[in-house]
């Protein structure tokens, strides 16, 4: 497929744009201010915005191979840094999805280069789990993983010290965890909501007067 499709595409879609609404690019140039951080796959039949039926300017994304969030990853950390801090986002979002090839590479005794540095985040989580997991079919195991992972990768975010200080200012944040089925659309709520610093395991808590608990 030669790239010129692409720019014929962004035209068509442009002029749809403009035809629905004659202000609709001034209008986003004038401010961003969407509410919801999501941090999901970069597998392109997981397309943010289109899947929970947003438009630009409604949805921060970040995106990258089975939606991990670590600590010492500087791009997923700025961007949360930036959404909670600046844009003042009110959800985020953590998305994964069935089927996700990392999740299955992470399963895999196999070695896959350099991918491994960033596969062993989900190989940790493969291994805390591993009796529990090693008990399923093999097709349920591998879509239980990509659920913890996505249960690790929501506690991953509600530790960062932005999030924990936005709590702390009574920023109103909420952290949730989802999963998308690629065979029929669905996002699911895993119902891990995190809404603040008493949501923490005292060790993960960094504020300097620890709340009542
Ligand atoms: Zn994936």
């Amino acid at each position: 497929m030669p790239i010129s499709s692409l720019f014929e595409g962004n035209r068509v879609w442009a002029e749809s744009c403009t035809e629905k609404d004659p202000e609709f690019f001034s209008k986003l140039c004038g401010i961003q201010s969407p509410k919801f951080l999501w941090i999901g796959c970069s597998d392109s039949r997981v397309p943010a915005n289109t899947i929970v039926n947003l438009s630009a300017g409604e949805l921060f994304v970040h995106r990258n191979v089975a939606n991990l969030v670590n600590h010492s990853d500087m791009n997923c950390v700025a961007v949360i840094q930036y959404a909670v801090h600046v844009l003042k986002v009110e959800h985020i979002i953590v998305t994964g999805h069935y089927g996700c090839g990392g999740i299955h590479a992470a399963m895999q005794r196999h070695d896959h280069g350099i991918l491994e540095s960033w596969l062993s985040h989900i190989r940790g989580v493969y291994r805390d789990h591993y009796d529990d997991l090693m008990a399923l079919d093999p097709e349920a195991r591998t879509d239980r993983l990509v659920e913890l992972n996505v249960m690790q990768q929501v506690r991953n975010v509600s530790r960062l010290p932005v999030v924990q200080q936005a709590w702390e200012n009574g920023q109103p944040l909420e952290i949730h965890g989802c999963v998308y089925s690629l065979e029929n659309g669905i996002l699911q709520n895993l119902g891990l909501t995190r809404r603040g610093i008493n949501d923490l395991h005292p060790a993960h808590q960094l504020t300097a007067t620890p709340p009542s608990r």
